[in-house]
């Protein structure tokens, strides 16, 4: 039987791609090679030069420090530039969502970390128990200290500020859904640190607060907004400074199994400048994971997003908002995050593209817009913004994102079932900011220390099992 040449039909990152504005200054890292030829063996390879590429080897060789002699040595793989995919696509809000309408909500993109804490936790006490509902919200809300801190540390400039961050309804039954919800998870008691902090408003004072027009009730919290693409390349520079062998464009294809020098089994995995052989793999390969992991498939799913940046014309002020958003409309939920310039990152437009399963599932197209949400942002600030009618804000630049989202609505971390020496952080949806850092800081003491997935911090949940591989369920489109 002649081999079939599936790779078109695979879902591998596309060649080229559409420029995000997070990537207009670029880094001397964008493109780098470490090595002119690609090492043909190594300790760990990190396949994914994302968030948690990047994070696996920053953790892996700027964490705990080596006796003499043992540092393992990492290669990084990245298909396209570094940082290129769907990190430098984002709305970069680090907040965790407590949205109780998690049908809509798993969502709050656009350079934010935000936390989730009201959106997801009712869905996860329904179906995984207060306990771990808690342990989640928590590990979230440790992201905005924890990604403070290395900020600090390493003296990244990335435009990082924490900030309130609003959640604002516009229906009066979504709203009263959502603060009976809160309620509920006040007088529960648990994940009180978040809880504790989050603050409802009613519809009488709640335009005035959040500045949103016709909202009817809002949620304020804590989040932090940044430029993902500069932490991630100061992240980068310092791995590399530590030894990292960093190889861009560089595509992984397939990966196989084979006998090493001492008998011992290796990965060797075929790239387009050739094979690499290593011990331990890491695959942070988002949305693409299937395509070097056929188990995958129809788990981890490749879907678009878009998201677009808004600025005002020369010489003209805007008008600065009190927070960022996340941004209730019906059947939409859009994220929004003024920079520092007063220039604004804004993205969702779900509503005019995701009856259209073409459009976004199981596509890995960020080379062309989301055709019919094309236009969704235009004059967006106007319609929604008190105090924005006369701005003249306009859509600058517009670009699409391949997310990986989940057909049971939770990313999967650990050991790649029925592989040994393969480990896996991928499928974080449209929510991995407030969840990487922590994740592969995790992941990354499985592979150096040999750790068991249940003596790190990631929830359970996130574990990737053969039951979850086999499991039939399917959340897509409610992510
Ligand atoms: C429009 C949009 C807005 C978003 N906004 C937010 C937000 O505001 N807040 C939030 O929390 N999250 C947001 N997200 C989600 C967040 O960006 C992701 O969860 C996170 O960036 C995922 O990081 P990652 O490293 O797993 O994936 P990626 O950043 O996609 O990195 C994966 C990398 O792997 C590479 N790769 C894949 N396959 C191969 C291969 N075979 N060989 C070599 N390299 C390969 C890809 O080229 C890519 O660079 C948003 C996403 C999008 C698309």
């Amino acid at each position: 039987m002649e081999d079939v040449d599936d790779s078109d039909t695979k879902p591998f990152p596309t060649k080229t791609s559409i420029p995000p504005f997070w990537r207009s200054e670029l880094d001397p890292l964008d493109e780098y090679r470490s090595t002119e030829s690609l090492p043909t063996t190594c300790d760990v390879l990190i396949i994914g030069g994302g968030y948690a590429g990047i994070a696996a080897a920053y953790h892996l060789l700027c964490g705990d420090k080596y006796e003499p002699g043992t540092k393992p040595s990492v290669v990084l793989v990245e298909a396209r530039q570094a940082c290129s995919g769907a990190t430098a696509r984002n709305g970069s809000n680090t907040q965790p969502p407590f949205d109780l309408l998690s049908v809509l909500i798993s969502c709050d993109l656009g350079g934010h970390l935000k936390p989730s804490v009201y959106g997801r936790l009712p869905d996860y006490i329904e179906r995984f128990g207060s306990a771990t509902a808690a342990n989640v919200a928590d590990f979230e809300w440790k992201h905005i200290d924890a990604i403070a801190e290395v900020i600090k540390k390493e003296g990244i400039e990335c435009d990082f500020e924490i900030v309130r961050t609003f959640n604002v309804y516009t229906d009066r039954e979504q709203a009263l859904k959502a603060k009976n919800a809160y309620l509920k998870l006040k007088s529960l008691g648990i994940a009180k640190e978040t809880i504790n902090d989050l603050v409802w408003t009613d519809e009488d004072k709640a335009q005035e607060v959040s500045g949103f027009k016709d909202c009817v009730g809002c949620f304020a919290s804590r989040a932090a907004t940044l430029w993902p693409y500069k932490l991630m390349m100061g992240l980068l520079s310092k791995a590399v400074g530590q030894g990292l062998n960093l190889q861009t464009n560089t595509p992984a294809s397939s990966i196989d199994r084979e006998l090493g020098p001492n008998g011992g089994k290796r990965w060797k995995v075929t790239t387009a400048r050739g094979p690499i052989s290593a011990s331990k793999i890491i695959f942070a390969t988002n949305g693409y994971t299937s395509a070097l992991l056929p188990e995958y498939e129809n788990k981890i799913i490749p879907a678009r997003g878009i998201a677009c940046h808004i600025t005002l014309p020369p010489g003209t002020e805007a008008p600065k908002l009190p927070g960022s958003y996340g941004i209730l409309l019906p059947r939409a939920w859009d994220y929004l995050n003024q920079r520092p310039d007063g220039s604004i990152i804004v993205g969702g437009a779900r509503p005019t593209f995701f009856a259209q399963d073409s459009e976004w599932k199981n596509n890995v197209d960020d080379n062309t817009l989301i055709d019919p949400a094309a236009h969704y942002f235009d004059t967006y600030m106007q319609r929604h913004f008190v105090g924005w009618e006369n701005s003249g804000a306009h859509v600058e630049s517009i670009w699409t994102g391949i997310m990986g989202y989940n057909s049971d609505g939770l990313p999967r971390v650990g050991q790649v079932p029925g592989r040994e020496g393969c480990f896996i952080a991928a499928g974080f949806g449209g929510h991995g900011m407030p969840v990487i850092w922590l994740v592969m800081k995790s992941l990354t003491e499985m592979v150096r220390y040999g750790k068991k997935f249940e003596q790190t911090a990631v929830p359970n949940i996130y574990k990737t099992t053969k039951e979850r591989l086999e499991s039939t369920e399917d959340r897509l489109n409610s992510q």
